[in-house]
């Protein structure tokens, strides 16, 4: 299949699939634009050089290109952060990043006040946890959300209170539970029957009440890629509220939330669903929102106890090449709060308080890597039409240890020149790193200046989510560090790893 204009990433073309039948991937890997993608037309990707001025998606708002064609982020230029910092490193534009976390609050805000009820905006930890971003976070009205141990202590040292936090988990150990006791954590999201009693062993053996959401699947399945949708029912996640064992019996959601109504040492918030990630399409979410409405309905009529809380996850899309629209949070927002508004109404239920989790949405765009060019190679192609063609290799300081998600998802990127104008043709290449595998690729097809050469420096954008967050020590390459710019200035917020840190675990 040839990629359209502007191409396609993982989540576009999203149809939500409701109910047990959803089992076809809405997105397959690679479908466009995968590995076996080779047919880029020139110019269809737009210009290969940044437009003199602001940038647009898919870069972050602090992105422009000056007269003397080298990019500068948050008015500070790519060489001065290349030899202040040292590449690769990601850079994240702070007031690009505050802003979306700003718009996100204030547009669930608005449109869940409009239909007489409140929301909680959790940012997703996991796409990028840092003591600053969770700081920023805190400080744009924000929650932080975590999924282990680790990123529950990074969120505790940045300040974020207890009461201000969630914990996710399939598999949480003992140790992450009660560390979450330990400091008050809000929230516990509870993911199976035998994490609920083991939650409430150990929450009765500290003499304490945890405070616990259920996670369920509703068969809504939404995302661009099978490994990032979630709500379907053949994964680990969730509890289903669709499967039931058999006739009479309960769904494992209900079963789920019965069994915490009979322990002293839980607190049933509510429930919880996340259908997916890099969701371009709200019907997904106002499907699921249906769906659990439908199960809070239901458990009431049976135990009379109707819970307070939904939460509807992350997975707002973003975009990652020129041409691709991000969700629009006002849009998302007033979608999914008019259909809840009709669905609780339906159902005669008064509406809950709800919350959601945004990740990549808030930190991925903020983000870009920055490389150095070195090896550029051209190879020739046999074409799927039997037409040779040419694609240039071009090989950069960093690769799938900085970004898995090409090599993981078929994820499609954008990369650009960013040190200097050309005015060169620009030619179909291939941006890889510098590991020991083939599959070892960072953009899978990109227009550069066909004079792209060592030494050049070249940025990928949108990399905020999911890059630093899923870094690797592969082939002993020491992590990039996460470089902060802000108001013209710069400022490492989480330094580069030295070959003295990949040797001090290292016991000889
Ligand atoms: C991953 C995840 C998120 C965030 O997803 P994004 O696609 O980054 O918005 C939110 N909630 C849960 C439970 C998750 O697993």
């Amino acid at each position: 299949m040839a990629p359209a204009a502007g191409g396609t990433s993982e989540g576009s073309g999203t149809t939500p699939v409701v109910g047990a039948a959803a089992t076809t991937a809405a997105g397959e890997p690679g479908a466009t634009g995968g590995p076996g993608a080779t047919a880029v037309v020139a110019g269809q990707l737009g210009s290969t050089a940044l437009p003199v001025g602001s940038a647009g998606e898919p870069w972050s708002s602090g992105v422009r290109r000056g007269n003397d064609g080298a990019v500068e982020v948050a008015g500070v230029g790519v060489a001065e952060l290349a030899a202040d910092h040292g590449t690769p490193s990601y850079v994240l534009d702070e007031a690009d990043f505050r802003a979306r976390a700003r718009a996100y609050r204030t547009a669930f805000e608005a449109a869940f006040a409009a239909v007489g009820t409140g929301v909680d905006v959790y940012y997703a930890g996991k796409a990028l946890l840092t003591m600053a971003v969770a700081r920023w976070a805190r400080e744009e009205g924000l929650r932080v959300d975590t999924a282990s141990g680790g990123e529950l202590a990074v969120a505790l040292r940045a300040g974020v209170p207890g009461e201000a936090i969630g914990l996710h988990g399939n598999n949480k150990s003992d140790a992450e539970i009660a560390h979450a006791f330990d400091h008050g954590v809000g929230r516990i999201i509870v993911d199976s029957l035998a994490e609920i009693d083991r939650v409430a062993d150990l929450a009765a053996e500290r003499g304490v009440v945890a405070p616990v959401m259920v996670r369920v699947t509703t068969g809504v399945h939404a995302g661009g890629h099978e490994y990032i949708s979630t709500a379907h029912e053949d994964q680990k996640f969730g509890l289903s509220v669709n499967v039931a064992a058999g006739p009479g019996t309960d769904s494992p959601a209900m079963a789920a939330l019965l069994r915490i109504l009979e322990r002293p040492s839980l607190r049933l918030l509510g429930i919880h669903s996340h259908i997916g990630s890099q969701i371009l399409d709200p019907d997904g979410f106002e499907a699921a929102a249906r769906a659990v409405l439908e199960l809070r309905a239901e458990l009431a009529t049976r135990t009379g106890v109707l819970v307070g809380e939904v939460d509807l996850g992350g997975g707002y899309g973003i975009a990652y090449l020129p041409g691709e629209v991000a969700l629009d949070p006002e849009r998302v927002a007033q979608d999914i709060a008019s259909s809840v508004a009709e669905a609780a109404a339906n159902l005669g239920t008064p509406l809950p308080r709800f919350s959601i989790e945004p990740g990549r949405a808030i930190v991925g765009p903020a983000g870009m890597t920055l490389y150095t060019v070195g090896t550029v190679k051209p190879v020739t192609v046999g074409g799927d039409d039997g037409e040779p063609f040419t694609r240039l290799y071009v090989s950069v300081d960093g690769g799938m240890s900085d970004n898995i998600r090409p090599a993981l998802y078929g994820a499609d990127y954008h990369a650009e020149v960013v040190g200097r104008s050309s005015v060169a043709e620009p030619v179909l290449a291939r941006v890889v790193g510098k590991h020991c595998e083939s599959g070892d690729i960072v953009v899978h097809q990109v227009m550069l200046p066909g004079d792209v050469r060592a030494g050049d420096l070249l940025a990928v954008a949108a990399t905020g989510a999911y890059g630093r967050s899923m870094a690797s020590n592969y082939n002993m390459l020491p992590r990039p560090p996460v470089v902060g710019v802000r108001d013209g200035a710069s400022r490492v917020l989480v330094r580069r790893e030295t070959e003295d840190d990949l040797l001090r675990l290292d016991q000889g």
